[in-house]
């Protein structure tokens, strides 16, 4: 085990941090295939692309995200022992079988990945793990049950609307923006005519009938479904870009942006409360799910998706002036966040989350309009005693509701491209003009923040 860690640290020591690997034009690094031996001359390449099939004759180049990695690991493999390789790969085995392997494997994988790397004191029950396991390995085919039995047609329909009024109000904000000058705003707005939303689940479901599942065999099930993704990947080569495609299963409770397709992508499941509830007025749905809409659109104009253009090529289409008032902006917010503190002693790594962090700002700023344009000049109804823009934060904050355990913190904050919910719900209300309208908030108070140090991206 000592051996494995020692090299294992050593692979980590020479990769890039994630704050490096978020620059996407420092992680582009076209490689034709024949100059892949450049980078590691030790290294069979030409083994490798036989082993894995289908890909010689496909492909020209390759894109390596990290050169100096790979250099730097050529020279690593060559000077470890055969006796140092070789249980490394049968651990890599092992850990990877273990949660399917017998009660021994699953408990003594599940104390050093439960508890001592995320401070959990009882693992899933057994059914809870089986629906994990065969999530990963049918996730569509579940899905499009999941779809017929929970995801109404109007549930659709609202969103679809409440996506055309996060877009309007982005497109009016735009023309608005005063750190933004006309040669940029015209091409940000030619970037969000182009955005794809898609919503609730895929127009044509993938096709499951080559993987073989057997009843009785799990560890074997786990193998051929893995080996059935790396082939349906592999097979996309020299082929057109499938614009159908979705990243995320129906049945799963998020959302994301691709930039590379400039879409937005919410599956079915995130249409349920605290983000969506068919039965709540309009301002709390908008100050959770109306904000998550905007988040997502945001990811196209942060500091990593603004740098791709509506077709979702990696383009430059700033003017000098705007990327710097933008990234006035940005590092303001950098040093906002990297102040917060979930445990004494760890902060918040406010470079690795700035998109994310933009993109909460960004959202729920973008929410707040779009629930006035909702409103069509007629005043928010007053219910339960508050306020149209009061029930909009609370919906906000009640979206990012969350326990954690201190250890899963600790490696959340290390790994995580998001800030933890406190900080997402908290963090992103301080600077919002219409939170400090809306509950009267002064100076003295806990969340105050003076105008000044407050970040309006949008
Ligand atoms: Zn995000």
């Amino acid at each position: 085990a000592k051996t494995i860690v020692a090299f294992e640290t050593k692979i980590a020591e020479i990769q890039w941090s994630k704050v490096e690997l978020r620059d996407p034009i420092k992680a582009y690094n076209k490689v034709s295939i024949d100059k892949l031996g450049e980078l590691m001359p030790t290294y069979d390449w030409n083994a490798y692309i036989d082993a894995i099939g289908g890909v010689k004759g496909k492909v020209d180049y390759v894109i390596v995200s990290q050169p100096t990695y790979l250099k730097a690991l050529d020279k690593l493999l060559a000077e470890t022992p055969m006796e140092t390789l070789k249980p490394y790969f049968e651990w890599h085995l092992l850990h990877n079988a273990a949660p399917y392997l017998s009660k021994q494997f699953v408990e003594t994988n599940f104390d050093m990945y439960g508890k001592v790397l995320g401070g959990v004191t009882e693992m899933r029950p057994r059914w809870k793990r089986g629906v994990t396991a065969t999530e990963s390995a049918l996730g569509e085919p579940i899905g499009k049950v999941y779809v017929e039995q929970h995801f109404p047609a109007a549930s659709k329909a609202r969103m679809e609307e409440l996506v055309k009024n996060l877009l309007t109000a982005y497109k009016q904000s735009i023309d608005k923006l005063t750190w933004m000058g006309p040669e940029t705003r015209k091409a940000a707005q030619a970037k969000l005519a182009k955005f794809t939303p898609k919503i609730g689940y895929p127009n044509k479901w993938r096709d499951y009938s080559k993987l073989e599942v057997k009843r009785d065999d799990l560890v074997g099930n786990v193998l051929r479904s893995n080996a059935f993704l790396v082939r349906r990947e592999l097979d996309k080569l020299g082929k057109p870009i499938d614009r159908d495609e979705w990243g995320m299963t129906p049945q799963t409770v998020n959302a994301y942006y691709n930039p590379e397709l400039n879409e937005i992508v919410f599956p079915a499941a995130i249409l349920q409360p605290p983000f969506f509830d068919p039965n709540a007025d309009d301002a709390v749905n908008y100050g959770a799910i109306g904000a998550v809409i905007g988040h997502e659109i945001s990811h196209g104009f942060d500091d990593q998706g603004a740098q791709y253009d509506g077709d979702g090529n990696l383009r430059d289409w700033w003017t000098a002036r705007d990327h710097k008032n933008f990234e006035k902006k940005t590092k303001q917010l950098v040093a906002q966040y990297n102040a917060f503190s979930p445990v004494p002693g760890y902060k918040v790594n406010g470079e690795l989350t700035l998109g994310e962090n933009i993109a909460d700002n960004s959202g729920l700023a973008i929410a707040y309009k779009a629930y006035k344009i909702s409103l069509k000049g007629k005043p928010a109804p007053v219910i339960d005693g508050y306020t149209g823009e009061q029930r909009l934060y609370q919906g906000w904050a009640q979206a990012w509701r969350a326990k954690t355990r201190e250890a899963a913190m600790i490696r959340q904050i290390t790994t995580d491209p998001h800030s933890p919910e406190e900080f997402r719900a908290n963090g992103t209300l301080r600077n919002q003009p219409g939170f400090y309208d809306a509950f009267k908030v002064k100076p003295g108070d806990k969340m105050y923040l003076a105008p000044k140090d407050r970040v309006i991206i949008w």
